[in-house]
């Protein structure tokens, strides 16, 4: 709720503080048990900071992050750590996030090890079965991370996060660094492991292609704010902000009748160290009026679960918060 983080900007000789990124600028929603939420946006939108900030692997510089109606925003460092069983992250790229001259072996016990598998051979049997969740076999537990392919390596990434039994897992990007044949594969694991295992995602994205396949709701963000939030039919079909409505319009139809009229966004997005005031997307926006350069469009529902950030629904909003609602 509310959720904040700027990034200080040094320069100088000095090293002083000369201004901000404001990574993420004021961004609530709530993820429900069970579910897959999508959260997409461009590079440097804020999507990864956001889910590094709910897991506190960064301190939020604002805002509020609760876990099952626990405020986690300040505990501390070992209550957190307990809590990091039930809330783990996948990362982009699974080789540099696996730990290149460690086995398979240690680098899936190494959180059991960490939260209390002492005994070395419950550890094993617990790695070999981890290593069958995921579609790998026992006998690469012996192997080192140089050893398998990308999609592989993701397997092994994804097997290490569901070691201590996880009800969270956030997704950054999984399947970007992955060839187009091998995204489908670890989509259909991450989709059957969810049913299985009764695991809630916040699947980060760059790319509404692929968040569509495997999303309950989505969220879209631009440059540190999210600005529409429903059910991924409700996204795909009736878009309403304009920025989503700019991103959809590039993602090709696979019915090759329907001829999409691509509309093309003026100019590159702008720094967040100096976003735009009022909405931050009306240098760009082809409905932006007068109003949308000075104030700041609210967040809420234009109508049941669906939320956006525009001036275009003034009036039409509901005047209660996403945080209210879900209280
Ligand atoms: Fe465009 Fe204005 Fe809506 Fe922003 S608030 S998306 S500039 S119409
Ligand atoms: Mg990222």
């Amino acid at each position: 709720n509310g959720l904040k983080k700027y990034f200080p900007i040094k320069g100088g000789v000095l090293g002083r503080t000369v201004g901000e990124v404001k990574a993420v600028d004021d961004v609530s929603f709530t993820v429900f048990e069970g579910e897959i939420l999508g959260i997409v946006g461009e590079s440097g939108c804020g999507k990864s900071t956001t889910g590094k900030a709910i897991l506190r692997l960064i301190e939020p510089t604002a805002g509020e992050v609760k876990f099952e109606d626990q405020d986690i925003t300040h505990i501390n460092a070992e209550e957190m750590r307990k809590l990091r069983r039930d809330m783990q992250i996948i990362f982009q790229d699974p080789y540099a996030s696996l730990n290149p001259r460690h086995t398979v072996e240690k680098i899936i016990g190494e959180p059991l090890l960490i939260h209390g598998m002492n005994h070395a051979k419950e550890r094993k049997s617990r790695v070999k079965e981890l290593l069958e969740v995921v579609g790998l076999s026992a006998y690469h537990a012996s192997r080192y991370p140089h050893q398998f392919s990308g999609g592989q390596r993701q397997r092994i990434g994804i097997a290490r996060a569901l070691a201590n039994n996880p009800k969270l897992i956030i997704c950054d990007e999984p399947v970007s660094a992955l060839d187009v044949s091998v995204q489908a594969q670890i989509l259909n694991l991450m989709e059957a492991l969810r049913d299985e295992f009764n695991l809630t995602y916040i699947f980060i994205a760059h790319d509404l292609s692929v968040v569509k396949h495997i999303s309950d709701r989505v969220g879209v963000m631009y440059l540190g704010r999210m600005v529409e939030l429903t059910s991924k039919d409700k996204l795909y079909d009736e878009a309403k902000h304009p920025y989503t409505q700019a991103l959809l319009s590039a993602v090709p139809d696979p019915d090759p009748d329907i001829e999409k009229e691509r509309v093309i966004l003026k100019g590159d997005v702008p720094s967040p160290a100096d976003p735009p005031t009022g909405c931050a997307f009306h240098t760009r926006c082809p409905m932006a009026m007068d109003i949308c350069k000075t104030v700041r469009p609210a967040f809420l529902p234009v109508e049941d679960n669906h939320f956006v950030a525009c001036h275009l629904y003034d009036g039409q909003q509901q005047n209660i918060s996403h945080y209210q609602l879900n209280k």
